[in-house]
């Protein structure tokens, strides 16, 4: 008998359903079938038990409360997940599910094996020795990430309310659309939701505890050039692809993605077009440090500036948007909701993976709206393809330790 009974078949019945999102959509949420899967998700948070389940007019979040089981002035706790899935195949999702997987085998997905999860390519295959693993039939995503997530809060949930013996406070759920283009947690409603800090549970393996994410800006450039007849260029043509380039020869060469790890930036070059006449070029622009940041925006902008000089004349227009900022800024200032979920790791024998994370999370947008938001593991593996997989064990584990949070956070109140 599982820990969690409705733990995998919730999830399962979850997944079979696509919530991909619509990076073309303007509405909130991205497309109706997020509506329609948000309101089936009311309809079982009310099953289980739990109060003033809603969705949220601002961010189209479904909001739900456990109320507290204890008369002491524990802090609100927050658990948050999102439900759209990526920008992959997510039309009839067929999840398969390998019982005693031994750790070593070519698990193949489809029938005829032109998809396989093989340990010599994902290595990481080999630390599921023994557990049951749910993966995709090879056509689709799975949508482990982020349903993954949902299954155990709701499982937790569950599980707190069926165990009225361990003490915990009012713990908060939100389960949200549109964090795989970018836009859910903009909206998020931080008073409606009423927690005084929060998880998200949508990180990978095992152990995962992130509190440190990258600043982020996206750069455009626009270059616009003198278009002539080349026979009688000389002195009067301006080459807007020529003066993209030597915008991008401007660049420190080596603070690239491809050149870099850990908490080193970069500017990435994704996107370019030109001819004799227009070009443009896109970057993001990446750094831990607050202000590194500051310095490369000002950098990126000083290449324009030169450039402009050179030509004496405005050729070269950037346009910098700030993206998100690195929650550590927020967190540091109380490490509470860092220590807890360190410690939950801990007495759960699981040791804590804590390292800068090359991205943004939502809880990087969520922190900065006054709710310190670090992010946990929910278990899933290569997120966003067709070899996604989740280990049932792993999804176990990470009930226990939004469990675990909740109980620590009453014994310290
Ligand atoms: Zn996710």
């Amino acid at each position: 008998m599982a820990k969690y009974d409705n733990l995998i078949p919730r999830f399962l019945k979850y997944v079979k359903i696509n919530t991909r999102s619509d990076p073309q959509s303007t509405t909130i949420p991205s497309t109706p079938r997020l509506t329609a899967f948000a309101e089936g998700l009311v309809t079982d948070l009310q099953a289980i038990g739990l109060t003033d389940v809603h969705i949220n007019a601002q961010s189209a979040y479904v909001f739900a409360t456990l109320p507290a089981n204890t008369d002491k002035a524990v802090k609100k706790l927050g658990f948050i997940s999102h439900f759209d899935t990526a920008d992959f195949n997510s039309e009839h999702i067929n999840p398969q599910i390998v019982e005693n997987y031994d750790g070593q085998s070519v698990i193949k997905l489809d029938e005829a094996g032109k998809y396989t999860l093989d340990p010599a390519v994902f290595p990481n295959l080999k630390n599921y020795a023994g557990h049951t693993l749910i993966t995709t039939d090879g056509q689709t995503l799975l949508g482990a990430d982020d349903k993954s997530g949902v299954a155990e809060i709701m499982a937790a949930a569950e599980y707190l309310l069926a165990h009225p013996e361990i003490n915990h406070g009012e713990i908060k759920i939100g389960l949200g659309p549109d964090e795989e283009i970018g836009t859910g947690a903009d909206h998020f409603d931080v008073a409606d939701f009423g927690a005084d800090i929060a998880y998200t549970v949508d990180g990978g393996p095992l152990g995962q505890l992130e509190y440190e994410t990258f600043n982020a800006a996206d750069a455009q450039v626009e270059i616009t050039g003198t278009n002539v007849h080349p026979a009688e260029a000389k002195g009067v043509m301006v080459n807007a692809s020529q003066v993209a380039m030597d915008f991008h020869a401007a660049l420190p060469e080596h603070d690239r993605p491809e050149y870099t790890e850990g908490r080193e930036g970069f500017f990435h070059l994704y996107s370019m077009t030109g001819d004799v006449d227009t070009a443009h070029l896109s970057y993001i622009i990446r750094d831990h440090d607050r202000q590194i940041f500051e310095d490369r925006k000002q950098l990126f902008q000083g290449v324009a500036d030169q450039l402009n000089q050179q030509y004496g004349s405005k050729r070269v227009q950037v346009t910098i948007k700030d993206q998100y900022y690195n929650m550590r800024e927020v967190i540091e200032k109380d490490m509470t909701v860092v220590d807890l979920a360190k410690d939950a790791l801990e007495a759960l024998n699981i040791k804590p993976l804590i390292f800068p994370v090359r991205g943004g999370t939502d809880g990087s947008k969520i922190s900065f709206m006054g709710l310190p938001t670090p992010n946990l593991f929910a278990g899933g593996e290569n997120m966003h393809g067709r070899f996604e997989y989740v280990s049932e064990q792993t999804m176990e584990q990470a009930t226990d330790v939004i469990i675990k949070i909740a109980e620590l956070a009453e014994q310290r109140a």
